[in-house]
């Protein structure tokens, strides 16, 4: 039997955006309000997806380290899950630094992204709009998520490293 392939992700942003709690809800379907800030941490899952196993190696950086530390996480992975809060508008001024960060190192491959926007159960304190999103996310040629680790409607969580894992496939 064909080894089931295998992908590793790599989830980045600013800390406090939401990226352990996306990474545990995705992995299992629960949210945790408070999750050690400093911890980096790398889960192994299996999904099915478009009828075929795949399994993913995913790190959960803890978006505070160094730039030595940040390019080793860019060579380990395969594709990246960029996340910013859509309450805070500095986190989504990390994305295009962080994008820039992501080209350097993997050139001249181009490198499988999804970008999300988390947090999107707080719209009463919005600081950044969807649009403003999409159009990042077309400017960098890659999928768009606004989604809320801790209320999840419609899957979006799944749905964003499903889509991630395609892309990955793909090149
Ligand atoms: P990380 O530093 O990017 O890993 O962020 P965490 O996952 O530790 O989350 C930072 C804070 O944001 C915690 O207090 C979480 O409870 C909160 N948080 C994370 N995701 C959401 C979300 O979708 N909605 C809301 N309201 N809070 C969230
Ligand atoms: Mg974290």
């Amino acid at each position: 039997m064909a080894k089931s392939p295998e992908v590793k992700l790599a989830v980045f942003g600013r800390a406090g955006v939401g990226k352990s709690a996306l990474v545990v809800r995705f992995l299992t379907r629960r949210f945790i309000w408070e999750y050690d800030p400093t911890l980096e941490s790398t889960y192994r899952h299996q999904a099915n997806i478009d009828d075929e196993v795949v399994t993913m190696e995913i790190l959960d950086t803890a978006g505070q380290e160094d730039i030595q530390q940040k390019e080793g996480h860019v060579r380990w992975g395969d594709g990246f899950v960029i996340v910013y809060d859509i309450t805070d508008r500095g986190s989504f001024e990390d994305v295009a630094p962080l994008r820039s960060l992501l080209e350097e190192v993997k050139r001249p491959k181009n490198v499988p992204l999804v970008l999300v926007g988390n947090k999107c159960d707080l719209d009463h304190v919005r600081q950044v709009g969807t649009e403003e999103g999409e159009r990042l996310a077309a400017e960098m040629a890659c999928a768009f998520y606004e989604c809320s680790a801790c209320a999840n409607e419609g899957g979006a969580v799944a749905e964003a490293f499903h889509e991630l894992c395609r892309e990955v496939r793909r090149r």
